[in-house]
């Protein structure tokens, strides 16, 4: 509102009958409370990222420390590189960068509980589908790549396939309208059509301490699984797997004991204690909740929706824990420290010291 208006309406409460007082009277509260409500709202994020951002501030090009404070733009602290010249804030190179609903967020990502679809999240927000979307998908590229520390003990590894799917994709051609005779025909062709329809493998190991590795491969070979697994389990664990001449060499390759199971005669347990029924139950929940409760989702977003599936599995779901999430996942992307220093932080922001970095 301009200075102008306000000091109209500040000059007219004078002459205003006792009704109008009291309509006054009843407004301001609310409007007070809704301006403290959003400040809030978005400060429960922003502080996080700020926090974290103004121990170590670095250049977002260069990666470059030597950066000077260059005043604010919309109540954000900005800083110049003195390397490269370029000016950011803490949340330059994020998702999170040039996010219009900042307000939003708080209330988005009490729908990031794995039960929540689209349309809903978009109803309780008060905001479009569209929006709803890129919220989503901005929060889930931040749990992407996230890591949880190397898997130990006893592994198991296997791998689960979902249908190639291109849902939502606005360039697919649609298919030509067709008469009800040869619809009737076409029914018969879809198990075939099913059938011919392209898989996509995707990677799933864990252990028996709630740890999970996942990756959407481009085929099952010994070679792509080394890759996603070398140095993410520890040395002198086990690895189960089910017999496939892809796991042939995969364990002595990653210097790991093998336990294989060949499930193809019924051998579900090896020596007691050795199976792979916890990966196998994770690929039903995943197939459940991606095929089941999303109805599929395309091909290129599989691997955003197995890093919020992890997420979900390995933490309890609560706001503030994903935002923390959220924070030390920035935190871990652009800052040079060591990973402990992150923990070190947040311990500190929770008021217990670390006596490694105190
Ligand atoms: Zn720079």
């Amino acid at each position: 509102m301009q200075s102008q208006q306000f000091e109209d309406i500040l000059r007219s409460v004078p002459l205003m009958s006792p009704e109008q007082v009291n309509v006054l009277h009843t407004t301001l509260p609310l409007a007070a409370n809704t301006v403290t409500s959003n400040v809030q709202a978005e400060s429960r994020f922003l502080e996080r990222l700020k926090f974290y951002f103004d121990q170590h501030p670095v250049c977002v090009r260069c990666r470059s420390a030597h950066v000077n404070r260059w005043g604010s733009k919309d109540g954000h602290q900005r800083y110049c590189c003195k390397d490269c010249g370029k000016t950011f804030n803490a949340m330059s190179g994020t998702p999170m960068a040039h996010l219009r609903v900042r307000e939003k967020l708080d209330q988005y990502v009490e729908c990031m509980d794995g039960e929540t679809t689209l349309r809903p999240a978009a109803r309780r927000c008060g905001i479009s589908l569209d929006t709803s979307f890129h919220l989503r998908h901005r929060l889930m590229t931040l749990l992407e790549n996230d890591s949880y520390g190397q898997l130990s003990g006893i592994a198991e590894e296997d791998e689960t396939f979902f249908h190639e799917s291109h849902k939502g994709d606005r360039k697919l051609q649609t298919p030509r309208k067709r008469d009800a005779r040869s619809q009737r025909k076409s029914r018969h062709a879809k198990t075939e059509k099913k059938a011919s329809v392209p898989l996509i493998p995707v990677m799933v190991a864990c252990d028996r301490n709630h740890h999970v590795i996942d990756a959407v491969l481009k085929k099952v070979s010994t070679e792509e699984l080394q890759s996603q697994l070398e140095g993410r389990i520890l040395a002198g664990s086990t690895l189960c797997f089910d017999a496939h001449l892809a796991h042939e060499h995969l364990a002595e390759k990653l210097s790991l004991t093998a336990k294989t199971l060949v499930s193809s005669s019924g051998e579900r347990v090896k020596e007691g204690i050795y199976h792979i029924q916890t990966v196998n139950a994770y690929h039903s929940e995943l197939k459940r909740w991606i095929n089941g409760f999303f109805k599929g989702v395309a091909t290129k977003y599989l691997q955003r929706y197995l890093g919020w599936k992890r997420y979900l599995k390995t933490h309890m779901f609560s706001i503030e824990g994903f935002l923390d999430q959220i924070s030390i996942h920035w935190a871990y992307q652009h800052i040079t420290w060591s990973y402990d220093h992150f923990w070190c932080l947040k311990r500190k922001t929770g008021g217990v010291p670390c006596q490694k970095h105190s």
